[in-house]
């Protein structure tokens, strides 16, 4: 699915110095490459300042946390998603109101979003899941109609850019009233471990976040709010810096092996390919298909046994999942998401893909579906 050793390895002197610097400087913790990468990252994003924390995860709790979330709050989160959005609302005491997906582009489905509004929704959290930004026009318009907050999900969505109708573009995550972002290692930009940013164009917040991050405070060992542990280490601060100038170039790999599939997929009767929306650029954090004829987990099987990996993004809607069910809303609520569930795989992509390996998969998935 990745292959983060052949990456490594072609800028190997850079990050290792980079390493070797920090191990010399001992600055393990909050050293210069920490702010070096906050200001590159707000550079990169077209200005908004950036706060950088421990995970993905974290970057959502610190963001509810700074918009002073009180328990009861309903948040609006797509339903087909990664765990962790629901998780940081239930650690809060905050209500998870789940919403369909379009299937088509696997982002949250804006006509259902409304009827999801009540009197206690305090924020909506659109996903730019696989590395296509949700539509961010019609969810700006309908937060600020109802006075919500929208904090962008842009974990899977690094550098995709929204454009909207009067021209103007805008990158994930810099839309709403705070985004977040995730490096872990095999996201768009991922560290050597783990690693998350904050971003806000309000710099007052981005301040509060900043404390909130680090225990609360300002000054060392005077805490004005309750906080968190969550900072970014500076060794993967200093990985980040050297990976942050190779992210245009890891998104063009990533469109280059998207195409590919494209071309060489395009016509199997059995497949949907990911479709593209009008308004954003896709950085293609995965490659998902849906097996539309067929059985889905049948494929996977077979494309094991030749030695072809795939995931699947997600096998359990959050609705099902133990752990967040909620009464009256079982099997069937959401029936896009629940087909989604078993119809959707993701197909090997990265930057180090060559065209033999491209060649091998797309040839063994035709043979499979002309069989
Ligand atoms: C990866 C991911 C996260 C969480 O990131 P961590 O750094 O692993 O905590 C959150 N949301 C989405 C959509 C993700 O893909």
């Amino acid at each position: 699915m990745v292959d983060l050793q052949t990456q490594y390895l072609r800028i190997k002197p850079e990050i290792d110095e980079a390493i070797q610097h920090v191990l010399n400087t001992t600055a393990f913790i909050q050293g210069k490459d920490v702010s070096v990468f906050a200001d590159a990252l707000s550079t990169f994003l077209g200005g908004t300042p950036v706060v950088p924390c421990a995970n993905g995860t974290d970057a959502l709790q610190i963001a509810l946390m700074a918009l002073n979330a009180k328990p009861g709050d309903e948040v609006i989160l797509p339903v087909h998603t990664y765990v962790a959005t629901a998780e940081v609302l239930a650690l809060l005491g905050l209500k998870p109101v789940f919403v369909e997906v379009d299937d088509n582009t696997f982002n949250v489905d804006v006509k259902a979003l409304e009827a999801k509004v009540t009197a206690k929704t305090f924020a909506i959290v659109p996903v730019h899941l696989y590395g296509q930004c949700a539509d961010m026009e019609p969810i700006l318009a309908l937060a600020a109609k109802h006075k919500l907050h929208v904090i962008e999900d842009a974990a899977q969505a690094l550098g995709a850019v929204y454009t909207f109708a009067d021209g103007t573009k805008r990158k994930a995550g810099t839309m709403g009233t705070i985004g977040t972002t995730s490096f872990f290692p095999t996201k768009n930009l991922g560290c050597f471990g783990d690693g998350g940013a904050i971003f806000t164009n309000d710099k007052a917040l981005a301040e509060k976040i900043k404390m909130i991050a680090s225990h609360g405070q300002k000054v060392k060992y005077h805490h004005e709010i309750v906080g968190v542990n969550s900072r970014l280490d500076t060794l993967q601060a200093a990985i980040l810096n050297v990976k942050l100038k190779y992210l245009p170039e890891y998104e063009a790999s990533r469109k280059d092996v998207a195409k590919y599939y494209d071309e060489h997929l395009a016509g199997i009767s059995q497949l949907k390919l990911p479709a593209r929306t009008q308004n954003s650029t896709h950085v293609f954090h995965q490659y998902t298909v849906q097996v539309v004829k067929g059985d889905r987990d049948h494929f996977k099987h077979y494309l094991e046994e030749k030695g072809i990996p795939t995931m699947i993004y997600y096998p359990v809607p959050l609705h099902l999942q133990n752990a967040y069910r909620q009464p009256g809303i079982g099997e069937g609520a959401f029936p896009i998401t629940e087909r989604l569930s078993r119809t959707v795989i993701s197909l090997p992509i990265h930057t180090e893909l060559p065209t033999e390996q491209l060649a091998y998969i797309t040839s063994t998935i035709k043979a499979y579906f002309a069989a």
